[in-house]
């Protein structure tokens, strides 16, 4: 039978709008690779300020690449998967991002979980070998799961023996908002955007005030959106969705996202979830967090206010729904 794992770790969650008001002479992009997916910034200013605006992103993306990346052996996050209880000469980012991780763990009621990593490279193995992963096998590794006995302070992260810990759902879009971060303050520099595959942001404005318009892909359709909205100063979109990525097993797609409880891909009723919110590992979080949750539960956090942020919901049946404040048309 057919083996594949398919990544769609290219830039396909998003279509970047540009008025047609932009000469091509007050812009410029770059694209370079960074948190395991294809980064686009789009700079608005002279050519100077451009120039040291794409060495400073590109130099950040590197650093921080160097701290949460799986795939640096010499990351933060490697290291402390590869320890036995924690390390204790993390950088303060990787702290404060576990930590947050941590809380949003909390108030997600575990649905946001950085403790999956064992339980991801399970389904990684079984659909190169075809095969599902037997109960056995998830239970042991869902007993591990679990972000209660993660300690993060100072410059030390803490972990039960065995755990390993992955920031791929979170990572993007606090990265996304530490490019905005810096790239604002450079002088000349009247704004940008910043496309991390499935996260965006943008910072200033464009030329001439025209708003930053972002389009969201349906899942349904590779070429298709369900509509586009406006992004503001400093506001991050993060988009998840099951059909980025994914194993193929016995002919069936089993994606990315996984339900902590059940140690299988999410099954809630919804294909995709976008957020909108100013706080960007926020806005990768909740989105990742509202697959496993599902509509009701997060139409049930957001009314209940444990968070500042918007969402567009994206049904299986291709339907969608939004919070109170999203403008998508
Ligand atoms: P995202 O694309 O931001 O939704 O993140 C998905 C990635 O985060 C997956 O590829 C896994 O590495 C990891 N992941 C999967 N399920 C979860 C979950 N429930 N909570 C946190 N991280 C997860
Ligand atoms: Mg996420």
């Amino acid at each position: 039978m057919e083996k594949r794992m398919t990544c769609c770790i290219l830039a396909l969650f998003f279509l970047l709008l540009c008025l047609p008001s932009c000469k091509a002479s007050d812009r410029q992009t770059v694209e370079f690779w960074g948190m395991g997916t294809l980064v686009s910034v789009t700079l608005y200013g002279p050519e100077a300020a451009c120039t040291e605006g794409f060495a400073q992103a590109q130099a950040l993306m590197t650093e921080l690449d160097g701290l949460w990346s799986l795939n640096h052996p010499d990351s933060d996050l490697s290291r402390l998967n590869r320890s036995e209880s924690g390390i204790t000469d993390a950088d303060g980012r990787t702290v404060a991002l576990v930590k947050q991780a941590i809380g949003l763990s909390e108030l997600t009621g575990g649905a946001f979980d950085i403790t999956l990593a064992s339980l991801s490279a399970l389904w990684k193995t079984c659909g190169e070998e075809d095969r599902l992963p037997t109960d056995a096998e998830l239970s042991v590794l869902l007993d591990g799961v679990g972000t209660a006995a993660l300690r993060a302070e100072g410059t030390e992260i803490g972990k039960p023996v065995g755990a390993a810990v992955d920031l791929g759902a979170i990572a993007k879009g606090a990265a996304a908002e530490q490019l905005a971060t810096i790239l604002r303050r450079i002088d000349g520099l009247s704004g940008g955007l910043i496309s991390m595959g499935s996260c965006v942001t943008v910072f200033g404005s464009k030329p001439g005030g025209a708003p930053f318009r972002v389009s969201v892909r349906d899942p349904k359709n590779r070429n298709g959106t369900v509509g586009s909205l406006t992004l503001s100063d400093g506001q991050v979109l993060s988009v998840s969705g099951d059909y980025e990525r994914f194993v193929t097993i016995g002919g069936k797609n089993y994606h990315h996202i996984l339900d902590p409880h059940t140690g299988y891909p999410t099954d809630s009723g919804l294909s995709s979830v976008a957020v909108v919110a100013s706080n960007g590992a926020v806005a990768d979080a909740l989105s990742t967090a509202f697959m496993v949750m599902g509509e009701d539960a997060a139409a049930a956090f957001y009314r209940a206010g444990k968070a500042d942020f918007e969402a567009v919901f994206i049904r299986s049946d291709g339907s969608v729904v939004c919070t109170d404040r999203i403008d998508i048309k």
